[in-house]
């Protein structure tokens, strides 16, 4: 962190911003990783470089749904140290909703759908079971926790509520556009977005852009295509590994901080992210590192 020379801003659990002037901000993307709201003490190698380059090759394919913050990966002013892994972007006033979109039930989605056939105020038909497609793709927006707290659904009505109808259907709109042309592109390429968070922010005369991450393993539930089948839990290119060896091998109490990784759970949860950004993009990861040395 300290080798770069520009005002730190702001850090969050996975990015460390710094003030480049008044409205262009760097976004980089460290190693590090989380799980159950903790980021963990183990960084997975080249990480937020693999993060960096996906959503940098999102928000291209993605340009005519939505403009995003991304102003340049190579401009003269990112760091050499930080290169691969940074983003230059313009500077926004972020709008405080997590909005999730959802093509196939899971997660916190398939708990609330439990209790009531419904997720975020949704109505949802019965019969759907872990990794059902519904029947479209759902907004269910979450409201953002401190760090270490976890988001918490809301219904569309309270985003209207909070931040006024015509913002949130904005929101809503926009999200679900963003999710069905992503979704359609991942699919081509044999992964399935089973649901994904973006966040908004405003530029100072008002209009809407997408920033931060987008469709990324962490943003995202990615699965293999040809392993889906409704009525489990599927295999999946995200934290998976990390999370199996917590809740399992690990011993930990699920309380304390979390244990460091071993390292074959470190090279396999790399390989995972570098998987994933080469079946979607069809680009080598290689060539995104040999472009910034
Ligand atoms: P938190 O910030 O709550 O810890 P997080 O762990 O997801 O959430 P990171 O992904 O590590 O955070 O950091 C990204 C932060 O930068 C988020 O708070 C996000 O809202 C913010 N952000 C993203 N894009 C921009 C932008 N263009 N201008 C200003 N802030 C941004
Ligand atoms: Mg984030």
């Amino acid at each position: 962190m300290s080798e770069i020379d520009l005002k730190h801003v702001a850090s969050g659990k996975v990015r460390d911003i710094y003030e480049v002037d008044d409205e262009h901000l760097l976004f980089v993307t460290s190693d590090r990783i989380s799980a159950y709201d903790y980021v963990l003490s183990t960084p997975i190698p080249d990480k937020g470089a693999i993060l960096t380059a996906l959503s940098t090759w999102w928000f291209e394919q993605l340009a005519d749904v939505v403009p995003n913050h991304l102003v340049s990966v190579d401009d003269d002013r990112i760091p050499t140290s930080a290169r691969g892994r940074s983003m230059l972007v313009r500077r926004l006033s972020m709008v405080p909703v997590e909005c999730v979109a959802r093509g196939y039930l899971t997660g916190s989605g398939l708990k609330e759908y439990a209790q009531g056939r419904a997720v975020c105020g949704v109505p949802l038909p019965d019969g759907l079971v872990d990794g059902s497609e519904l029947p479209h793709p759902i907004f269910t927006p979450a409201t953002k926790a401190e760090l270490g707290d976890h988001d918490e659904n809301v219904s569309y009505e309270q985003v209207a509520a909070s931040h006024g109808e015509q913002l949130a259907s904005r929101l809503r709109e926009l999200t679900l556009a963003v999710y069905s042309r992503g979704r359609d592109i991942a699919r081509r390429n044999g992964i399935i977005v089973a649901d994904t968070k973006f966040e908004f922010g405003r530029t100072p005369d008002g209009a809407l852009v997408l920033a931060d991450e987008v469709l990324t393993p962490d943003s995202s539930r990615f699965w293999p295509a040809d392993q889906w089948q409704p009525g489990r839990a599927q295999a999946s290119y995200d934290k998976q590994f990390v999370r199996d060896w917590l809740t399992g091998p690990s011993g930990w109490d699920q309380e304390s901080e979390p244990p460091a990784l071993p390292d074959d759970v470190v090279a396999a949860t790399r390989a995972k992210y570098v998987e994933a950004y080469e079946r979607i993009t069809g680009l080598r990861f290689d060539d995104w590192l040999a472009r910034f040395r």
